[in-house]
């Protein structure tokens, strides 16, 4: 884990509050793994950093993709090339795609998209065919689909059927779903939890990156506790923190 002063180098801002930033950070580039996440101090009065997930990574420039909530991803959504962010990171268990045979597929929902594009660039890396099942409200909202599209076979689907397929990733999942070896996934947490049944129905693995909200990041303060299913001989209630153990859990672990 390094912190750093980092540099904007671009911005983009895609519309509907969702906006880009890439900026310079050799080093937390350079140990940065797919899933991960970073965490930033938004202003001078913001104390508390807030998660954003690593989008990707190329040399020493990351990018990240956020959705404006509040104080501090307004504050973000205000930085510009030349501007300096302070950075934490990387921080947390990323996806293992290894662990996800030869045809795997990366299904992100929302503003749980961006972390899907490192993490398919890094499986097609490691020699598997993966393949994308992208998920957005409507057509204003989405994004980042021609990135996909350059890595893999990339399936669009809406919710009110603006873009690409009329319907949700999980829909869109069942129709290919024999076409796969393992799934990971990042989005709201029913869409996790149906997407986790769905794999498990078909007998493939299945990784899912769980967001919760964070205070320290480094698993100091157990702000950001997930209920996690039992292991052999183990009684009472297991927890793992979000910022530690996850963001990314073996899906069977967790409790839905
Ligand atoms: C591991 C991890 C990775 C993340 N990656 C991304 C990302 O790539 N892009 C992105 O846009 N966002 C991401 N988030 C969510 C992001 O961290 C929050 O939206 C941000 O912290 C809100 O800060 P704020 O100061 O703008 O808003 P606040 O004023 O802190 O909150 C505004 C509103 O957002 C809600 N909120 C705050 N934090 C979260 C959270 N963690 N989950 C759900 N709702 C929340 C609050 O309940 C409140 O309603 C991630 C969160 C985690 C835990």
């Amino acid at each position: 884990m390094k912190q750093e002063i980092c540099i904007v180098t671009d911005r983009q801002e895609y519309g509907s509050g969702l906006f880009a930033l890439t900026f310079h950070a050799p080093q937390i580039a350079a140990e940065a793994k797919c899933g991960q996440f970073v965490h930033i101090t938004c202003g001078e009065g913001n104390l508390l950093r807030r998660p954003i997930s690593i989008c990707d990574v190329e040399g020493e420039m990351l990018k990240i993709v956020f959705q404006v909530k509040g104080e501090g991803t307004e504050w973000l959504s205000k930085r510009s090339p030349k501007h300096k962010l302070d950075v934490l990171g990387s921080l947390g268990h990323g996806f293992n795609t290894d662990a996800l045979g030869e045809r795997p597929v990366m299904i992100g929902g929302g503003i749980g998209v961006p972390p899907m594009l490192y993490t398919m660039k890094n499986a097609k890396a490691n020699g598997a065919t993966p393949s994308a099942i992208l998920g957005f409200r409507n057509k204003d909202a989405v994004i980042l689909t021609e990135d996909f599209e350059k890595v893999g076979t990339t399936h669009i689907c809406t919710d009110d059927g603006s873009f690409g397929t009329h319907g949700f990733v999980t829909a869109e999942l069942e129709k290919h779903i024999s076409e796969y070896t393992g799934v990971c996934a990042c989005g709201p947490k029913p869409m996790l939890k149906a997407i986790a049944q769905i794999a498990e129905k078909a007998g493939i693995p299945c990784q899912v990156s769980m967001e919760e909200r964070m205070g320290c990041g480094i698993g100091a303060c157990l702000v950001c506790a997930c209920e996690l299913k039992l292991r052999d001989g183990e009684q009472g209630v297991r927890y793992g923190h979000v910022c530690k153990d996850g963001p990314v859990f073996d899906a069977k672990e967790v409790v839905w």
